[in-house]
């Protein structure tokens, strides 16, 4: 399939091939069409299948065709992080380019002059906006947002808005646009609230399920069996010496992660770290040297697994297994991006065996250990914990663990 069999508006095209998209992907394929015939969606779509396009083009080509096109809003987006929202922006003005959409992004953590530019944004009729829950609703209660002209509502990884305890802001969001619009939904995985909250607020929504909680099959997973003071050591061994431009380290706490950080730099790495207690544009300028390879290794919290758009990152390092198998997804789609090729590796020490073993029962797959190289000695084993086959039928019946018992994301 071509995206020219698409139809859609020839703005919006010129500014695909301007992108330099050559084929949609699969989500692509299949929501674009629903999408242009203005029909309720809800896509089961992780980060890294090009869902943000999926939605992001059908939208432009649906207000650039309205011939009573005014200045008001006209699409909503909604994201659980700012740096999401940062991004959907950015593919929504790259997209715009000749079309001339004005579209703005609202999220927290910013400065008071932030809030006014938004504001006059939002006032002077931005046509699209993508925003943080709790961010729109500080400027829907000062009583300026006027929704009376939107026509679509996107919600943007719901699940992770789910967890993150967005639903009580959401269904205020959406008891302030018009019953009468499209609404569509992206999310990693369907929990039983989000399917909950499909039915309370779609319209017989067209379902898309591409059945990806795996991380992709060009990923090259694998993982050492290493007790924690091993870890910096190995980490150095795996890194030194070789042609690895861009390395993303996940590690599970901040302060985990800022010591982290500290031995790196102590062992002449290139390294940053990037976590919550970073201000906004402290985090947007590491992401940007990141991105432009100024710097080697970032090490992040899981802050940043889900929905950062960097292309070719040589390799994932989780230093620590994930406590959500959810993450490791999440962690692990950071690499092979749009059908690249993309190396993950895991460190799991003694404690973290069974979490392991969840893991691999989840996406199904027996993830390759490594030995330690000689020098390191030995780590521990991994079949010391049996796995237990009878959890098997249900991890399958229900693909989505428990949201209620998710750790506290850092
Ligand atoms: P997303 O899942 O929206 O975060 O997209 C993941 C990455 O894939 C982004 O870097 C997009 O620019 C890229 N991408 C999206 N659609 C396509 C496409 N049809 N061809 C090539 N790259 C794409």
């Amino acid at each position: 399939m071509k995206f020219s069999d698409f139809n859609l508006h020839s703005d919006v095209m010129q500014s695909v091939d301007a992108v330099g998209y050559e084929k949609p992907t699969p989500v692509q394929e299949l929501a674009i069409p629903v999408i242009m015939q203005e029909k309720d969606i809800i896509a089961c779509a992780q980060t890294g299948t090009g869902k943000t396009a999926a939605y992001v083009l059908p939208i432009l080509h649906i207000i650039i065709s309205d011939k009573n096109r005014s200045d008001s809003i006209k699409a909503l987006i909604i994201a659980p992080t700012r740096e999401l929202a940062v991004q959907i922006d950015q593919q929504m003005e790259g997209f715009s380019y000749f079309a001339g959409v004005s579209s703005i992004a609202v999220y927290g953590g910013g400065s008071g002059t932030d809030f006014e530019v938004e504001k006059k944004a939002i006032k002077t009729g931005a046509e699209v906006i993508v925003a943080t829950p709790g961010r729109l609703i500080s400027h829907i209660n000062l009583g300026y947002v006027d929704f009376s002209q939107l026509k679509i509502l996107v919600l943007d990884e719901a699940d992770r808005m789910l967890d993150m305890g967005f639903l009580p802001d959401i269904q205020k969001i959406i008891s302030h646009v018009p019953p009468k619009r499209q609404t569509l939904m992206f999310s990693a995985t369907m929990p039983g609230e989000i399917r909950k909250l499909a039915r309370k607020e779609m319209n017989d929504p067209s379902e898309i399920n591409l059945a990806v909680s795996k991380p992709a099959e060009n990923v090259l997973q694998a993982a050492y069996l290493v007790y924690d003071n091993q870890k910096t050591a190995l980490l150095k061994s795996l890194i030194k010496g070789r042609d690895l431009p861009s390395v993303l380290v996940f590690s599970a706490t901040k302060s985990s992660v800022k010591t982290l950080e500290k031995e790196l730099k102590k062992l002449k790495f290139n390294v940053k770290a990037i976590h919550s207690d970073l201000e906004q544009d402290e985090r947007k300028i590491v992401l940007r040297e990141f991105k432009n390879r100024e710097i080697q290794i970032l090490v992040a919290t899981d802050i940043v697994s889900r929905g950062i758009d960097i292309d070719n990152i040589s390799l994932v390092l989780n230093y620590n297994v994930p406590q959500d198998v959810e993450d490791y997804v999440h962690r692990v789609g950071r690499t092979a991006r749009a059908e690249k090729t993309g190396i993950a590796i895991t460190f799991i020490n003694d404690r973290e065996v069974r979490n392991f073993k969840n893991i691999e029962r989840f996406i199904e797959t027996d993830i390759r250990k490594i030995s330690l190289p000689e020098e390191l000695g030995t780590g521990p084993e991994y079949d010391t914990i049996p796995k237990r086959n009878t959890m098997h039928g249900k991890f399958n019946k229900n693909r989505n663990p428990s949201a209620r018992n998710r750790p506290k994301k850092h």
